[in-house]
């Protein structure tokens, strides 16, 4: 009698975990939720970062605040090192990177990175060293970044969220901040060298994604996207997922290839290693009235345009992470006669 009553109360017990366990579940936060990014890019982009210029405290918080993030999204530490990897360059500079991984099931050794700077200028002395000629007119000294690159770490957060309670990732998808890149992407240049790039079959960079450009379109675009077929891949996946007229084609073509964001962001290094199919999505145009300025504030983003760029971007980025694409060279067209 003792040991039904005490399986009873067992299967009650055990009910009542369970079935709060699935309500918690659906009270987990939307990471690509508009607040959610606000959130990020507020902690990112608030004064007390100080623009976040490479090797100071206040970065170094920046770091430790995205590694805190990785740690309670679920994300493991990447081949058994430290959360924030440190490196040092000639110049002085030692800074670290953060990194963090879902691992794949049954492809584990193929890798897909995914990265966001979080580095940026710092404030009007710093600024001044590589903003060559500029002078603030205003009381403002502190450059927040919160577009750039803030706004690049968010989608990165959100992304690792949305990866870590994936079932269906059967790559190993590595998650990047990396530091250094206002000063001639010295830290992604640092990870190229470190890791085993031939692993990686393809990498995914995020810059400036709040405030759309106000081209045609205004949608997010990809740097140097006639080098690889990853905005084939990008689309076609995202057009299989949502059939809706809304998301067809939605990551466009290189929108300003004169300005050659290819190789000033943090796929480049991994281009020149080896990586086919690396590239920058990027929402702003280069020639933005707030870059490289202490107006680059997070008043001026638009947070609606982010969550739905990333939710696409999480929904056509799934064949990369199932392993069913990879991205080529574009075979050379015959040309006609
Ligand atoms: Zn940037």
């Amino acid at each position: 009698m003792r040991a039904l009553l005490r399986f009873v109360l067992h299967m009650v017990c055990w009910m009542q975990s369970a079935v709060s366990t699935s309500a918690w579940a659906q009270k987990e936060p939307d990471p690509f939720h508009p607040d959610s990014l606000r959130a990020t890019v507020s902690a990112l982009s608030h004064d007390s970062m100080a623009g976040r210029w490479s090797g100071t405290q206040e970065a170094h918080r920046a770091a430790q605040y995205i590694a805190k993030r990785f740690v309670s999204a679920g994300l493991r530490r990447f081949i058994n090192q430290r959360f924030l990897w440190y490196f040092e360059h000639t110049n002085g500079l030692r800074a670290a990177n953060v990194f963090a991984v879902v691992p794949g099931r049954s492809k584990a050794g193929e890798w897909i990175l995914i990265s966001a700077h979080y580095d940026h200028i710092g404030t009007l002395e710093t600024a001044a060293s590589i903003n060559a000629g500029f002078s603030s007119g205003g009381k403002d000294k502190i450059f927040n970044g919160a577009n750039d690159n803030a706004s690049g770490v968010a989608g990165l957060l959100a992304l690792a969220q949305a990866a870590a309670r994936d079932t269906t990732i059967e790559r190993t998808v590595i998650f990047a901040a990396f530091t250094g890149e206002e000063l001639g992407l010295l830290g992604s240049r640092a990870a190229a060298d470190s890791l085993d790039v031939r692993r990686i079959v393809a990498h995914i960079n995020l810059e400036m994604l709040g405030r759309p450009h106000t081209l045609p379109g205004g949608r997010p675009f990809i740097s140097g996207s006639s080098r690889s077929t990853l905005l084939q891949i990008l689309n076609e996946t995202l057009a299989a997922a949502d059939t809706s007229a809304a998301v067809r084609d939605f990551f466009q073509k290189d929108r300003f290839e004169q300005d050659q964001i290819f190789y000033r962001s943090d796929n480049y290094p991994f281009y020149q290693a080896g990586v086919v199919g690396a590239h920058t999505i990027c929402g702003t145009s280069p020639v933005d009235v707030f870059y490289h300025t202490p107006d680059d504030e997070i008043e001026t983003l638009d947070f609606e345009a982010m969550s739905v760029g990333l939710r696409n971007l999480y929904s056509a980025a799934g064949a990369l992470f199932r392993g069913t694409a990879t991205p080529i060279k574009p075979p050379r067209r015959r040309a006609r006669n």
